[in-house]
Order: C-alpha cells, then sequence, then structure tokens
C-alpha cells in the first residue's frame, strides 16, 4: 500500500488525513526507522513548528488505532518507550542488540510459513504476528568478549576471593 492508497481507505472510513497526520505518517514511512514519539515529535516539529507534544502523542494514537501504524517496544531495551513503524512494510521480525540496541529487519518466507502453521496447528486465525529476537550483534560479541578478557587479565584485589561459581561441577552421567 502506498501513501495515497492510505489516504483513500481513510477517506473511505470518513477520517481526515489532517497535516499533523499526514507529516507523521511521511515521518515514519521515509525514515524507514523505529522511532519513539520524542524523536518523532522533534522532526515533525521541524517541519511544522506549531505542533506540539499533545498533538503528536494523540496522532500517533490515532494512526496506531486505524491500523497504519505498529507500536513496537523492541524488547524494552530502551526501558518503556515505544517505537513506530508503518504496517505498509511487507510482515518482518525485529533483530535487536541488547548492548547497542541495534534493530534489524528479517524478511522472509520463514515468517509466513510459522503463520501458517499456527493457524493450521490451532485452527486460529492470526490477525497479526510480531517476532522480536533479543541478543548481540556481531559488533558487540567482539567487544563482550574483549570486556571478559580484561576482567580476566585484571590482578584480584588482594583479601577479596574471586568469586567464582558456587556449585560444583555436577559429573554429568551417560
Ligand atoms: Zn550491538
Ligand atoms: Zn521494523
Amino acid at each position: 500500500m502506498a501513501l495515497e492508497s492510505i489516504e483513500g481507505s481513510l477517506k473511505e472510513r470518513g477520517v481526515r488525513l489532517t497535516r499533523q497526520r499526514q507529516i507523521l505518517l511521511e515521518l515514519i514511512d521515509k525514515t524507514g526507522q523505529h522511532l519513539d514519539a520524542e524523536r518523532l515529535y522533534q522532526m515533525a516539529k521541524e517541519k511544522d513548528p506549531k505542533l506540539n507534544r499533545v498533538t503528536v502523542y494523540r496522532t500517533l494514537k490515532m494512526l496506531k488505532a486505524g491500523g497504519l501504524v505498529d507500536e513496537l517496544d523492541l524488547m524494552h531495551y530502551g526501558g518503556d518507550q515505544h517505537y513506530y513503524e508503518t504496517r505498509l512494510k511487507q510482515e518482518h521480525a525485529h533483530v535487536i542488540c541488547l548492548r547497542c540496541g541495534k534493530v534489524e529487519e528479517f524478511f522472509g518466507e520463514p515468517l509466513q510459513r510459522l503463520r501458517k502453521q499456527i493457524e493450521s496447528h490451532f485452527g486460529f486465525q492470526v490477525l497479526l504476528a510480531r517476532t522480536e529476537v533479543g541478543g548481540y550483534c556481531a559488533h558487540c560479541q567482539t567487544l563482550r568478549a574483549r570486556e571478559v578478557e580484561e576482567l580476566r587479565s585484571q590482578p584480584a584485589e588482594p583479601g577479596k576471593r574471586e568469586q567464582g561459581p558456587a556449585r560444583r561441577p555436577v559429573a554429568r552421567r551417560r
């Protein structure tokens, strides 16, 4: 769906695409990023200095209720923050680095397959699916390995015993 067809479907439902709504929809659509409400407000204000925070938050709510944007929490990486993205994009999973907050989008057939499997397994009609995967990106894995290495090479504080795992290794039985 292009932005024009969104306008069309809104008009059919008697919802007017006001200037504020248009500005926000375009920002969310064009940046292709996952922006939080505050960041969107700052960007929208550059386009229309008359816009205030309350209007932006209210508009986001309306766009969400109208099924035009998706509200994400991205594994709560940013605490209670919510992020917005357009529903125009093909379904995808969010892959979030829990160290630097980088978000990647995974598109692909496996998601459609998962949907179909769930539908047939439970006799369920899937309306929406949101997939989030948390972990460490390649860059952060390297940094973490280095940090662990540095910690290990540091001399232990005198008088303080190193706190290793308290439990004894359990012999594995086969
Ligand atoms: Zn990272
Ligand atoms: Zn996304």
